[in-house]
């Protein structure tokens, strides 16, 4: 189908989708301060944000799975997806993977430094339809940072959350991201299973890819619902096995990126497959896309 620009309309007031832009004007940056800055391993840092004006704080909300565009003077402007669970008011966090341009100024962030950040943008997790679920979550590298969010959201209301299992796989043993929370998510209850494609001489755990720990986990694919973010072969092969081992797509929920610009569906810069991740996902439920091959 040919892009068609007339479906995609910016975002009034309120939003599209229930979110609570932090200004009126959807395109004008707020400014966030660092408050504090956690080394996760050589590439990646948690930013915790608080506004500046403590109104906006007090009323700012997002759900797990959703983005700000954050922005800093002469870097550009990059989606970033929330790491930290809405349940924790007052402050959000952002997991930054050190890239380009944006997020290598942001690396040199201290507290007490301000950046712009508009938002929140995107679909998130369907939380209240995952509620009283059994939850499996697949992550890799730091596609663990918007699940993430997820997890801290349902430790924050576990009475309304089956049980929870994470398999999360990197790289190296220098790549794994939130090895604090891993800790805190097993004395919590989480079964947590992790590995890594290449092991170091120090490495206790287990060394292969993520889909290798499928098998070893006990989940009902007809019950549980499984929520899958990393970078797009991993999505595809994990999803592969998850529909081999019978969770029906609708039960699949992945959240995508692509490069864009404006984060509210007009610069058509992030359409896959007829759609905008930037307004119609980043989340997506399995049966929505046609073919994860190219993710
Ligand atoms: C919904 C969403 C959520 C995201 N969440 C996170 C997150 O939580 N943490 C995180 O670290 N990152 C996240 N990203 C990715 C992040 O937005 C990108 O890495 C962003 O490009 C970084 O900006 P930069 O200026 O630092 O790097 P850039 O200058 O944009 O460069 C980053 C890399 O992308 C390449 N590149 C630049 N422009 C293009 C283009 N148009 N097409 C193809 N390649 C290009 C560059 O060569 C370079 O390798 C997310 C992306 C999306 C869409």
């Amino acid at each position: 189908m040919i892009f068609d620009p007339s479906r995609y309309v910016a975002p009034g007031i309120g939003g599209p989708q229930g979110f609570k832009p932090i200004r009126k004007n959807i395109y004008l940056p707020v400014q966030a301060q660092v408050q504090e800055v956690c080394r996760e391993n050589d590439l990646v840092k948690t930013f915790v944000f608080e506004f500046g004006d403590p109104l906006v704080n007090q009323e700012f909300t997002y759900e797990p799975g959703q983005f700000m565009m954050v922005s800093m003077p002469h870097c550009g402007e990059a989606p970033i997806s929330f790491s930290s669970s809405p349940s924790r008011g007052g402050s959000f966090a952002l997991t930054v993977r050190r890239a380009g341009r944006l997020t290598t100024a942001m690396h040199r962030l201290r507290p007490g430094d301000t950046i712009g950040v508009r938002g929140p943008y995107g679909r998130p997790f369907p939380m209240a339809e995952l509620a009283g679920r059994n939850l499996l979550f697949v992550a890799g590298g730091i596609g663990l940072a918007p699940l993430r969010s997820v997890i801290s959201f349902c430790l924050d209301n576990r009475a309304d959350h089956g049980d929870i299992t994470l398999l999360y796989g990197c790289r190296t043993p220098a790549d794994i991201c939130f090895a604090d929370d891993l800790e805190h998510w097993r004395q919590a209850g989480v079964t947590c299973l992790c590995t890594v494609d290449e092991g170091d001489g120090s490495w206790p755990g287990r060394v292969g890819l993520v889909t290798e720990l499928l098998p070893e986990v006990e989940v009902d694919a007809a019950s549980w619902r499984a929520l899958v973010c990393g970078p797009g072969v991993m999505i595809h092969f994990v999803v592969s096995r998850l529909l081999e081992m019978g969770f029906p797509r609708a039960h699949i929920y992945t959240t995508l990126e692509r490069h864009m610009k404006c984060g509210v569906g007009i610069c058509g810069h992030c359409f896959l497959e007829e759609k905008l991740i930037c307004r119609e996902g980043p989340v997506f439920s399995l049966n929505e896309l046609d073919d994860t091959r190219n993710l």
